[in-house]
């Protein structure tokens, strides 16, 4: 599904000295790497603040933590995600509200967050998933008419774009009250480890993560608020600052395979290829705001199951992302949810099939690939 190798290989030199530094200078928590990359990361993104941390699931939570939500406030996400934001969402003891998503671009659909809305609830958690960004006009929208906090849970669309119906264009992730992300090597910026970051414009909001994310301490041993300890190592700070300048480059890459995925699917009845969100529709290439970190189809035949199986035969590896919805889950099970809320992603988990994606897939293997798909769909 990845390859993390061939990624490697063409920044081996960099990457590996930038480590040997880290060995002889022995600066491997909160060395000057992570400053640097922090700072690299801002003037990217064009957000004031990034937080690392630890991880992405750890970036929510804290971010969450950061917002002053308390038990029983209602957060609204969406049913068909990984399961992190939900269980971060538990964790702290929220009420996790989950609401179906759209049927074409796999993102939380804005109507059935409205329909959630209750007097308790306090945020909605929008995630940008497969690395193309909600509807977040309608989303800002309804935070603002409703006081809500927005939180973008970025950990798939680092790097990806998102136009307003104004014009104005925005990274992914730096749109709302504050945004997350993760840097699992897999994730379209991968360190060779864990990682994460959160990100925020609100000067106070940095401030009060900044102290979260190291025990809360403001100052030295003074604990003013509870804490978690969720660090950026200096040695994935050092593999992220020699990958974020090549981040574009990976995200075309990504684009590039995508574009020749959905030309050879082209016309196929039962294949249906990612639908690009209508706020692209205004761009000369409507892949422009997608990075791809997963290229997700829909099999409409129902040979979903079979296909998994024989991509595997033919050692074409694929990926079901996701398998079952959160709201059937045992762990987040609720005698709040009914069935008839959920017929999109109840539906898509019988559909949906991922290919393999990466910055490093060429024309052949995408023919193989396609071709394969192709006549086994149709047989
Ligand atoms: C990967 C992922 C996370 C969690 O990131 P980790 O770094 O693995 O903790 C959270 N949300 C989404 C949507 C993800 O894809």
């Amino acid at each position: 599904m990845v390859d993390l190798k061939g990624q490697y290989l063409p920044i081996k030199e960099k990457i590996n000295s930038s480590i040997a530094t880290i060995l002889e200078t022995s600066a491997f928590i909160n060395g000057p790497e992570v400053k640097a990359f922090q700072k690299e990361l801002e003037n990217y993104l064009g957000v004031k603040h990034v937080i690392p941390c630890a991880n992405g699931t750890d970036a929510l939570q804290i971010a969450m933590m950061g917002l002053g939500l308390q038990p029983g406030d209602e957060v609204i996400t969406a049913d068909f995600t990984f399961a992190a934001t939900v269980e971060v969402i538990a964790l702290l003891q929220l009420t996790p509200v989950l609401v179906d998503v759209d049927p074409d671009t796999f993102n939380i659909d804005v109507a059935a967050i409205e329909r959630a809305i209750t007097p308790r609830t306090k945020a909605i958690v929008p995630v940008h998933l497969f690395g193309q960004c909600a509807d977040m006009n309608a989303i800002l929208d309804l935070a603002k008419k409703h006081e809500l906090y927005m939180i973008e849970d970025n950990a798939q669309a680092i790097g990806a774009d998102y136009t307003f119906k104004n014009g104005k264009k925005q990274k992914a992730g730096t749109m709302g009250h504050v945004g997350t992300t993760s840097f699992f090597p897999s994730k379209n910026l991968g360190c060779y480890g864990d990682g994460g970051a959160i990100f925020t414009n609100d000067d106070d909001l940095a401030h009060t993560l900044r102290g979260i994310v190291n025990h809360g301490m403001y100052e030295r041993y003074h604990h003013d608020v509870v804490g978690v300890n969720s660090r950026l190592d200096s040695i994935q700070a050092a593999v992220l600052r020699v990958k974020l300048p090549k981040l574009d480059g990976y995200c075309d890459a990504r684009r590039e395979a995508a574009r020749n995925y959905s030309k050879a699917f082209e016309g196929q009845k039962s294949i249906m290829s990612p639908k690009m969100a209508n706020h692209c529709n205004g761009s000369t290439d409507p892949y422009d705001c997608h990075v791809f970190h997963q290229y997700t189809l829909k099999i409409t035949n129902g040979k979903r199951d079979v296909l998994v199986q024989h991509l595997s035969e033919k050692k074409i590896p694929c990926g079901v992302y996701y398998p079952i919805p959160l709201h059937l889950q045992k762990a987040y099970k609720d005698k709040r949810y009914k069935e008839e809320d959920f017929q999109v992603t109840n539906q898509l988990i019988k559909e949906v099939i991922s290919l393999p994606m990466h910055t490093e897939l060429d024309d052949e293997q995408i023919d193989y690939i396609t071709t394969t798909v192709i006549d086994f769909v149709n047989d």
